[in-house]
C-alpha cells in the first residue's frame, strides 16, 4: 500500500489558500493519497485581503477587486460556490490629475497608449510637442532584441515619448506596483507590450488592433467593467475557500522559522514555538524576505528584490451625501508623478461599486504611499487623514469631514519586479528544483502580484506536484 504524502503549505494568504484547495482538489480527482497542513502566522486567514462589512458599508483594506479577463479567479469563485456573489465595476469616467487639474482620460486610451485620434487630438493633458513626439510610435522601428528585459518606462519612453509617460502611462500603470516605472521589468509585468510591439511595431496600430470591436447593442444594455469583486468584499473569497477545507488541516497562529531537507529526502518544518513537523512537500508563500530567511540565503539570487517592496497605505472614508459638496461623476482618478500631493490615486468606491455604500452615503478610498516617498505610510491615523483630506479640498472642493475612516497600512506589501525579473525567478526554481526537490515557492514575489496571477502560481505550484 502506497504512503499518505503530507504537504505543508506556508501562508494563509489567497496563495497559500488557493494552493491548499488545489491540493485537496487534484487528490480527489487522481485518487492520490494526498493531504496537507496549512500554516498561517497571523491570527486570521487572507493575507493582504481584509474587509470590514460595518453599516452597511463593504470596504477593503488592501486589494477591492480583480481583472475579470483573468479567468482563474472567477472558475475557482465557482468551485467554491460564489459565482452568484460576483459583482462588475459600473464603468464610467476616470481622471488624472496634472497641474492639480483633474483631466478626463482621453477615450480610446488603453492603459495609456491612445487609439483614438480625436480625444487624443483635443485633451488639453499633452502639449503639441507631447502629441507630436507620440505619433512617432507609427513610424519607430521595433526593438532589434525584444527578447532582452528592459523597464516599463525605458519602452513606453521610446515609443511615445516623456510626455506621455508621465502625464498618463506612468501614473496609471505604476498604480498597479506602486513601483518605479523605469525601473519596473516590462517582460513580468506588461508582456503584452512587448508582443504587441513584435507583432505590429506600432503600439497606437497594436492596441487599436487588439480592441474588441464594438457589436451594435440595444441602447439600454450597459457596458460591462473591467473588475469583478464579491458583493460582500474579497474577505467572504477567503471565508469560502476556508469553508471548502477541512478545518483541522488549517492551523493560524503558527509562524514557520526554517524548513530543513533530511538525509531521506522528506523536510521538516520547525516552527516560532520549537515544534516540529514533517512533509514530503512544502509550498512557500511567505513574503520574499520571510521566504529567504525560512532558507539558506546563499540559495537566493543576490540581485533579486534587490529592491525592498514599496508600503502602502489606503484610506477608506464615509461621507454623508447630502452634505458633501463635490460631484461625483465619474470613478476616480490617479496621480502624474510630478504632482505635489500626498495620495497617488483616488477610488469612489461608491460610483465605481455601489454594493458597498448604503443610500444616502459616500465612500472615498485614497492610496497614499510612493515608491520614493514612503515616510506618510508610517505617520498616525490622524496626520494621514489630515494630509488626504487637504489633496482632497484641492482636488475635488471637498471641505467635510468624514463621519467615519479607516487607515490600513500595509508595510513592505509591494514586490518590485525589477528588470530582469524572469530570469532570476527561472534561476531560483532552478536552485531549488535542484537542491531542495518538492518545495515549490508561489504567490506574489514571483508570479504577478494580481490576485488572478496569485491563484494560478498557486495552481501551477500544486500540478506540478501531482504530474510528478
Ligand atoms: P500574502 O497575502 O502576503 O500572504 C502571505 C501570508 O504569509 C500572510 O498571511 C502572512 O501572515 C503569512 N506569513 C508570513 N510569514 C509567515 C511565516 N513565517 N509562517 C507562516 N505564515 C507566514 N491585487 C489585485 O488583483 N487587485 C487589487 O485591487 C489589488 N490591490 C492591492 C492593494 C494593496 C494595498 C496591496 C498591498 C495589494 C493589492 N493587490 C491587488 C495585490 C494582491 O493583494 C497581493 O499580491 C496578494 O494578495 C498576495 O497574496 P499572497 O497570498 O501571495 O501573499
Amino acid at each position: 500500500m502506497s504512503e499518505r504524502k503530507h504537504v505543508i503549505i506556508l501562508g494563509g494568504g489567497i496563495t497559500g489558500l488557493a494552493a491548499a484547495f488545489y491540493v485537496q482538489k487534484y487528490a480527489k480527482e487522481t485518487g492520490k493519497l494526498v493531504t496537507f497542513t496549512l500554516l498561517e502566522s497571523s491570527s486570521r486567514l487572507g493575507g493582504k485581503i481584509e474587509t470590514i462589512k460595518e453599516n452597511g458599508f463593504v470596504i477593503e483594506r488592501g486589494p477591492d477587486s480583480y481583472l475579470a479577463r483573468k479567468t482563474v479567479m472567477t472558475e475557482l469563485a465557482k468551485e467554491v460556490g460564489l459565482e452568484k456573489e460576483l459583482v462588475s465595476n459600473e464603468t464610467g469616467q476616470a481622471y488624472i490629475l496634472h497641474n492639480m487639474r483633474l483631466h478626463p482620460i482621453p477615450e480610446g486610451a488603453v492603459m495609456g497608449v491612445p487609439t483614438k485620434v480625436m480625444p487624443f487630438v483635443f485633451t488639453p493633458l499633452f502639449s503639441i510637442f507631447g502629441k507630436t513626439r507620440a505619433v512617432f510610435d507609427l513610424v519607430l522601428p521595433k526593438r532589434s532584441d525584444s527578447s532582452k528585459d528592459i523597464s516599463v518606462g525605458h519602452f513606453f519612453r521610446r515609443r511615445l515619448g516623456d510626455e506621455v509617460v508621465d502625464r498618463l502611462i506612468e501614473p496609471l500603470l505604476s498604480g498597479i506596483y506602486a513601483g518605479k516605472i523605469d525601473q519596473l521589468s516590462l517582460q513580468s509585468t506588461f508582456p503584452q507590450f512587448v508582443e504587441t510591439e513584435k507583432k505590429h511595431r506600432s503600439l497606437i496600430v497594436g492596441m487599436k488592433k487588439s480592441q474588441p470591436k464594438l457589436v451594435k447593442t440595444q441602447k439600454t444594455e450597459k457596458k460591462k467593467g473591467a473588475f469583478l469583486t464579491f458583493k460582500n468584499g474579497l474577505s467572504s473569497f477567503v471565508s469560502a475557500l476556508k469553508a471548502s477545507l477541512p478545518e483541522e488541516h488549517i492551523k493560524t497562529g503558527v509562524k514557520a522559522e526554517s524548513v530543513e531537507r533530511l538525509e531521506d529526502g522528506t523536510y521538516s518544518v520547525k516552527m516560532e514555538d520549537g515544534s516540529i513537523l514533517a512533509a514530503d512537500h512544502v509550498i512557500v508563500t511567505t513574503p520574499y524576505a520571510v521566504t529567504k530567511k525560512l532558507f539558506n540565503e546563499k540559495l537566493f539570487p543576490a540581485d533579486f528584490h534587490k529592491t525592498k517592496p514599496t508600503s502602502v497605505a489606503t484610506v477608506a472614508m464615509e461621507f454623508n451625501e447630502d452634505e458633501v459638496s463635490f460631484s461625483l461623476d465619474g470613478t476616480g482618478f490617479v496621480i502624474a508623478k510630478s504632482e505635489k500631493t500626498s495620495i497617488t490615486a483616488c477610488t469612489w468606491t461608491s460610483r465605481k461599486w455601489p454594493h458597498t455604500t448604503p443610500k444616502g452615503k459616500v465612500l472615498l478610498r485614497c492610496y497614499v504611499g510612493r515608491a520614493d516617498d514612503q515616510g506618510i505610510v508610517h505617520e498616525s491615523d490622524e496626520v494621514i487623514l489630515n494630509k488626504v483630506l487637504d489633496d482632497l479640498k484641492k482636488i475635488m472642493g471637498v471641505v467635510e469631514k468624514p463621519e467615519k475612516y479607516y487607515v490600513s497600512r500595509m508595510i513592505d506589501s509591494m514586490p518590485q519586479y525589477e528588470v530582469g525579473h524572469k530570469e532570476y525567478v527561472k534561476q531560483l526554481r532552478g536552485t531549488f528544483e535542484k537542491e531542495l526537490p518538492g518545495v515549490l515557492l508561489a504567490g506574489a514575489p514571483y508570479d504577478g502580484v494580481g490576485l488572478p496571477d496569485c491563484v494560478n502560481s498557486a495552481k501551477r505550484a500544486v500540478e506540478s506536484l501531482f504530474t510528478k
